[in-house]
């Protein structure tokens, strides 16, 4: 591990230690604010800024690149913004992310749409806007081929395209060790399987019959996949790339998108793999990426904003049963939902704070960390050495900045926790500001059918009157 790396990890872990304090001394963290969801936005910063020199390392001075980061990690507003004054744009997958980014002030030209199910009216807007889209299969195609103004003769009514668009492409180069977020696997529901028969000689047609089409997108897999998978991924893009231009005779593909994916270390507090590690496998493995000759898109999500988000629950109570020592927290299923189903693929580290929010120092026990959740599965960690946490205490769940308390799941009608971004005060402190507030009650009711309290059993039921 490189030095850079190590310093920036000790500090990170600096920070976060410093806002658990802090978020209890200033009560955004007690006992009416059982858990909350941090997020450390100078290690935000960090990470946008490592992911474009990364690149700019490697590519030829000049080179278009957009960095579209992959709202479905972390779906919220101020991050997104965040991340767009860092000069990273936006990749959607539904009306919803698109809303979201538009929201935050991603301009279309820094948006890019990749849903595997676009409906008409999604196509119809996303050209509206401008915003660039990656045609999922031959269907969609067709539809965008409606869409597309003519060129020339009949044309001249329609509004210019300004979307960049393309065609996503599976490569089938396999899976990674999470069959859930491995998308170039022989049978992937993304894209066009590239190996299938006669696919490749579809795709090259298709280009060459529409000479709009100047983008060719791989999104060849997320957690889990190795990198030199994923540059295998991006290799064999650049091949058709280069296959369809020969073949049209000019070059009609300028931009490559190739996804995001890059594995995080959710094993230990350093960054690995770094940004500046992959580029510079690309550009080996690639070399012809580094030419500049095509423009770049990049879609990475967990890779950004993983290590900046910390989810801190209250220990509501300590117990054992039957010689098992369990911590009752107040973040479980509701907000770590991966590991808590898939703990063997999604295992997360816990730090443990004292009732001041101080790091708790030794001895370690073996204990479970146990949400609130009403089935036993309901565990943010199995028989994990900590040390040992009492009532009053906070157990911290680390690395869960992207797809955790941004993607609450309603069991148990549990509320969204609040979420807050922290960064120092000036003073030696440390500040802290809203990004979600916390659901209420109330919220919560009227979110499932408050209003409609009398919906069913006004009904009328066979047999009565
Ligand atoms: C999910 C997704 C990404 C981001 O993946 P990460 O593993 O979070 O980097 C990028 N592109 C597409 C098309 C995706 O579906």
């Amino acid at each position: 591990m490189d030095h850079d790396v190590e310093a920036e990890a000790r500090e990170r872990v600096a920070r976060r230690d410093e806002a658990v304090r802090a978020a209890v001394e200033q009560g955004l963290l007690g006992p009416d604010a059982a858990v909350v969801g941090l997020l450390d936005v100078r290690g935000i910063r960090e990470s946008a800024a490592a992911l474009r020199t990364a690149f700019e390392a490697v590519l030829a001075p000049g080179t278009p690149v957009l960095h579209a980061f992959a709202v479905k990690a972390t779906p919220l507003v101020p991050v997104l913004r965040l991340l767009h004054e860092e000069g990273v744009g936006a990749e959607v997958a539904s009306p919803g992310e698109l809303a979201l980014a538009r929201a935050a002030g991603v301009p279309a030209a820094r948006t890019v749409l990749d849903s595997p199910a676009k409906t008409p009216a999604e196509l119809r807007e996303a050209l509206a806007l401008g915003i660039a889209v990656n045609a999922d299969n031959p269907q969609e195609l067709d539809r965008l081929d409606a869409l597309v103004p003519a060129r020339g003769a009949g044309g001249a009514t329609a509004a210019p395209l300004r979307s960049p668009l393309g065609i996503r492409v599976n490569p089938q180069i396999g899976a990674g060790s999470i069959g859930a977020t491995s998308t170039a696997t022989e049978t992937s529901k993304f894209g066009v399987a590239l190996r299938d028969e006669g696919a490749r000689e579809w795709v090259v047609r298709a280009y060459t019959e529409r000479p709009w089409l100047t983008r060719l997108h791989a999104h060849t897999g997320s957690q889990g996949i190795p990198l030199p998978l994923l540059a295998r991924g991006v290799a064999e893009t650049f091949a058709l790339a280069e296959e369809i231009n020969a073949r049209v005779g000019r070059r009609q593909v300028d931009t490559l998108d190739i996804g995001g994916g890059l594995p995080v270390n959710f094993a230990g507090e350093a960054t690995a793999p770094t940004y500046a590690r992959y580029a510079r496998l690309l550009a080996e493995q690639v070399p012809g990426l580094r030419a500049g000759r095509y423009g770049l898109v990049t879609e990475f999500g967990r890779s950004l904003l993983a290590k900046h988000g910390t989810v801190v629950a209250r220990v509501e109570y300590a117990k054992r049963s039957g010689g098992r020592r369990i911590a009752v927290t107040h973040a479980g299923v509701q907000v770590a939902t991966r590991t808590v189903y898939a703990p063997g693929a999604w295992p997360l580290r816990i730090a443990a704070y004292d009732g001041e929010g101080r790091p708790k120092p030794g001895p370690e026990v073996v204990q479970d960390v146990a949400g609130p959740a009403c089935f036993s599965g309901d565990l943010l960690a199995e028989g994990r050495a900590l040390p040992a946490l009492e009532q009053g205490d906070y157990a911290a769940a680390l690395d869960t900045g992207a797809y955790y308390f941004a993607h609450h799941y309603a069991y148990n009608s549990l509320a969204r926790p609040g979420i807050h971004g922290f960064g120092p005060d000036g003073a030696g402190g440390v500040a802290f500001a809203t990004v979600r507030e916390p659901q209420t009650v109330a919220e919560v009711v009227a979110e499932s059918g408050g209003a409609h309290a009398s919906a069913l059993t006004a009904l009328c039921t066979p047999g009565s009157r």
